[in-house]
C-alpha cells in the first residue's frame, strides 16, 4: 500500500509517563503504516527537559511558530514529589505555560462525543467548546488582608507622575482587598483568536462577561470583542453562516444548559477555569476531551486534555496492563494531521485523519472501549480492553473503512 505523503513536517513534542507509552503505540498501529510522517521531534518527557535546562520546551514552542502546526503529549509539571523522583536541578514551569506565553495564544477544549456516552445534561447533542483566556484577572492579582479600620484606594501613577484614584472601600474594620488587571492587547488577542477558531471550525461565537456590574473592566471585554468583530469578522462570519452573540454570564450560563451545544463559548479566564470543567464532566470523561492552542497569527498547538495518567503508568511499571484511553490523545494527532493538510492542500493527509476519528468513534460505539468507558457506558454489553488492546482495535476498524 502506498503511503499517504506529508510535505512540511508536524512539531512533535512528546512527554510523560502512561501518555508516553500510548503515544508511542499510537504512531506505531494507527500511523505509520499509514502515513509517511513527517516530524520535527522534541522529547518534552522530564528526564529531557532537565537535561537541557527546559530549553527544549523553548525550542519545541520556536518550532510550532515557524511551521505552524504541533501535536503534544501530555507533559508533567513539576512538584516536590517530582524534584525527588526525576532528581531534577529545578522546579522547571509547566511547558503548557511556557509554550503558550512564546505563542501568545487561546485554548479551545472540546469534548469528543459518541453513542452510548451519554452527556448528563439531556438536551445537549453536539460538543461545546470552552475558549478561555489565559491572562490576567484573579490569576495575576495583588491581594490583601485588612486588620483594622482605613481607607483603600486604587491608584494609578502615570510615567509623568499624574495620579488617578478611585476609592474601593472605607473599612470599618477587618477584611479583604484584591486588585486586577488585564491588558488591551491581550484581550484582542483572545478575541482573534476565539473569531478565528469559530470561522475555522464553522461554529457560532458565544461571549459572556458582567458588564451590566463591572461597568469598565467587564464592559472594556465586551467593546473590544465587538469592535474587532465589527470592523474585521462581520462580513466572513455572514459568508460562512454563522453568528456572534453576547450576553451576560449567567444568561450565557442558562441558555447553555438548554442549548443542543455545538458552539464555541468563549469565557473570561475564571469563567473559562470553571466552566470547562463542568463542561468536561457533563459530557462524561476527561479522557474525552481534546484541546488545541490556537495562537492569534493563526499557529495550532494539539493535545489531549487530560494529564500523564501517572496512577496506570505506575502499574504499567510494575508491568500490570492498564486501560488507558488513548482516544484524545489520537484526536491530538487528527487534529494537527487535518490542520497540516489543510495548509499544505494534501487532502487525502485530511480524510485520513477523519478515518481515524471515525474508526475510532465506531470502535467505541461498537462495545469495545477502555476501563474508564465502560463504567459510564449505556451500552448493554461494552467490551474492556486494555490499552493496547484498545489501540489495535482501532486499527482493525480502520482497515475496514
Ligand atoms: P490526569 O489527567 O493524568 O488524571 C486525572 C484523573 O483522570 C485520574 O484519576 C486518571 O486516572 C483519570 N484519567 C485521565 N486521563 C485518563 C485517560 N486517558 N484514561 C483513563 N483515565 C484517565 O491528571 P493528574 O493525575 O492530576 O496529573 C498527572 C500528571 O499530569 C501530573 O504530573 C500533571 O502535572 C500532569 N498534567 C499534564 C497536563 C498536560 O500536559 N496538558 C494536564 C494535566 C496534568
Amino acid at each position: 500500500m502506498q503511503k499517504i505523503k506529508m510535505t512540511t513536517p508536524l512539531v512533535e513534542m512528546d512527554g510523560d509517563e502512561m501518555t508516553r507509552i500510548l503515544w508511542q503505540i499510537i504512531k506505531d498501529e494507527l500511523l505509520l503504516p499509514f502515513v509517511d510522517l513527517k516530524t520535527e521531534y522534541y522529547d518534552l518527557g522530564l528526564a529531557h527537559r532537565n537535561e537541557t535546562n527546559d530549553q527544549v520546551t523553548v525550542d519545541s514552542a520556536e518550532a510550532t511558530k515557524k511551521y505552524g502546526v504541533a501535536v503534544k503529549c501530555a507533559t508533567i509539571t513539576p512538584n516536590a514529589a517530582r524534584m525527588d523522583e526525576y532528581d531534577l536541578k529545578e522546579m522547571w514551569k509547566s511547558p503548557n505555560g511556557t509554550i503558550r506565553a512564546i505563542l501568545d495564544g487561546t485554548v479551545f477544549r472540546a469534548p469528543i462525543t459518541v453513542k452510548g456516552i451519554d452527556p448528563y445534561v439531556r438536551t445537549w447533542k453536539k460538543p461545546i467548546t470552552i475558549a478561555r483566556h489565559a491572562y490576567g484577572d484573579v490569576y495575576k492579582a495583588s491581594e490583601m488582608k485588612i486588620s483594622q479600620a482605613g481607607k483603600c484606594e486604587l491608584v494609578f501613577t502615570s510615567e509623568d507622575g499624574t495620579e488617578n484614584r478611585e476609592l474601593i472601600h472605607e473599612f470599618k474594620g477587618p477584611g479583604v482587598v484584591q486588585g486586577q488587571h488585564n491588558l488591551e492587547s491581550s484581550i484582542e488577542s483572545f478575541a482573534r483568536s476565539c473569531f478565528n477558531f469559530a470561522l475555522d471550525t464553522k461554529q457560532d461565537l458565544w461571549f459572556a462577561s458582567k458588564d451590566t456590574i463591572s461597568k469598565k473592566y467587564d464592559h472594556t471585554f465586551k467593546d473590544i470583542f465587538q469592535d474587532i468583530y465589527d470592523k474585521e469578522y462581520d462580513e466572513k462570519f455572514k459568508a460562512a453562516g454563522i453568528e456572534y452573540f453576547y450576553t451576560l454570564i449567567d444568561d450565557a450560563v442558562a441558555r447553555v444548559m438548554k442549548s443542543e451545544g455545538g458552539y464555541i463559548w468563549a469565557c473570561k479566564n475564571y469563567d473559562g477555569d470553571v466552566m470547562s470543567d463542568m463542561v468536561a464532566t457533563a459530557f462524561g470523561s476527561l479522557a474525552m476531551m481534546t484541546s488545541v492552542l490556537v495562537s492569534p497569527k493563526g499557529v495550532y498547538e494539539y493535545e489531549a486534555a487530560h494529564g500523564t495518567v501517572q496512577r496506570h503508568y505506575y502499574n504499567h511499571l510494575k508491568g500490570e496492563k492498564t486501560s488507558t484511553n488513548s482516544v484524545a490523545t489520537i484526536f491530538a494527532w487528527t487534529g494537527a494531521l487535518k490542520k497540516r493538510g489543510e495548509f499544505d492542500g494534501l487532502d487525502d493527509l485530511v480524510s485520513f485523519a477523519e478515518r481515524l476519528e471515525k474508526a475510532t468513534i465506531e470502535t467505541i460505539e461498537s462495545g469495545k472501549m477502555t476501563k474508564d468507558l465502560a463504567l459510564i457506558t449505556s451500552h448493554e454489553k461494552p467490551e474492556v480492553l486494555n490499552s493496547e488492546e484498545f489501540i489495535i482495535a482501532i486499527r482493525k476498524t480502520l482497515e475496514t473503512l
